[in-house]
């Protein structure tokens, strides 16, 4: 009956896949069926499964924006060593699968000398950098996430080819306030300072229902301005989100003069250990400073030196905040304690550990 039903069906010619189609034969072999992984050494994980097979996982970083050539490169090495096979991880690590023990060792020399990757990004280390679509997608980006990732990870280099801190570090960067690039040990984020700046003569009319209707404050009004129907923000209201900046290119928000990133810290998205939690405003009024970002190179840097000293073996980011206490954590890093580290918003007591993943 299910397979009439199939057949009935028009083929899907949208979304994602089928994903088992492309997976290397010794993954589809013993799906569901792999015993151990041992760590080899930073960036290759050897994976075995319960009837013997034995296959080598190398990870190597990309810098995420790929020029036709490399991505030719790539798949010229996976067809020498690996049958064809690799996969991208959703932090842009490339990850070739070999199942020749004699295989590994050309490969990382090919990655390295022909590509120019890094192998690592594995065990208690930095992985590659989670980020938002930023400017090649979407059209809200107050800083470049491309440009200041690539800065950032060229300073932490040595950290995602080794794995000496105490437990694995994920940062992520995000662009705007929204922060698609979501929870993480260190989170970089753009924020804003003021509510947006209306163009009156550029508002479509159709639009502000929309708009009014994203504001997760309900600070936006429909205005007559002049003869025309238009918008106005309730200013006490706003806290510069810039969701209403997605919705209508005339509420704009960005501001290269004042707009700045801020470090989060301890956010955690898996169930493992203390479970996942949020992320807290550790520094903010970071220049958001092109092409290098400079200031938040060198303040990731402070924070990992801290968490490095002061952290148990496989204690996370957060949980290491939790142990030492917030006091001891500005203390060690230096990080100046201000009055924005105090959640003083009005609504707050009813947007707390509303996530169903967040325990109370
Ligand atoms: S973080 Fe904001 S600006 Fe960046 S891609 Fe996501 S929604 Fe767009
Ligand atoms: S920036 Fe955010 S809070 Fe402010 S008006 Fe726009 S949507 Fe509302």
């Amino acid at each position: 009956m299910a397979a009439i039903e199939q057949k009935k069906m028009a083929p899907r010619d949208q979304g994602a896949p089928n994903y088992k189609e492309y997976l290397h034969p010794l993954m589809v072999k013993n799906y569901g069926k792999w015993k151990y992984h041992e760590k080899v050494k930073p960036g290759v994980i050897k994976r075995v499964a319960e009837g013997g097979d034995v296959l080598w996982v190398v990870r190597a970083g990309s810098p995420r924006t790929l020029s036709v050539d490399k991505v030719r490169g790539i798949c010229q090495i996976a067809d020498k060593f690996c049958k064809g096979f690799l996969r991208f991880t959703s932090r842009a690590n490339v990850e070739f699968f070999v199942d020749r023990l004699e295989d590994v060792e050309p490969l990382v020399r090919e990655v390295r000398d022909k590509l120019g990757f890094p192998i690592g990004g594995t065990g208690n280390g930095v992985t590659n950098i989670v980020h938002t679509q930023g400017w090649m997608h979407c059209n809200l980006p107050g800083t470049d996430a491309l440009g200041a990732v690539k800065a950032l990870m060229d300073e932490l280099y040595d950290e995602f080819t080794n794995e000496r801190l105490p437990a694995r570090v994920k940062i992520s960067l995000s662009c705007c306030s929204i922060n698609c690039g979501g929870q993480a040990d260190i989170a970089v984020n753009l924020q804003h300072h003021h509510p947006p700046k209306i163009n009156h003569n550029n508002m479509q009319i159709c639009e502000l229902p929309k708009v009014v209707a994203i504001c997760p404050v309900a600070a936006i009004r429909p205005a007559t301005v002049g003869s025309k129907n238009s918008l106005e923000v309730v200013e006490e209201k706003c806290m510069y989100c810039g969701a209403c900046h997605g919705q209508c290119p005339s509420m704009e928000i960005r501001d290269p003069d004042t707009d700045t990133l801020s470090l989060w810290v301890g956010g955690k998205s898996a169930n493992t250990r203390g479970g996942p939690s949020f992320m807290k405003l550790a520094l903010w009024g970071l220049p958001n400073n092109p092409p290098r970002w400079p200031e938040v190179g060198a303040a990731v840097k402070t924070l990992l030196r801290a968490y490095k000293d002061s952290a148990k073996e496989y204690e996370r980011m957060g949980e290491w905040i939790d142990r030492i206490g917030w006091k001891r954590f500005f203390d060690l890093t230096g990080f100046p304690f201000t009055k924005y580290h105090i959640d003083t918003y009005r609504f707050a007591r009813t947007t707390f550990n509303t996530s169903t993943q967040v325990k109370p």
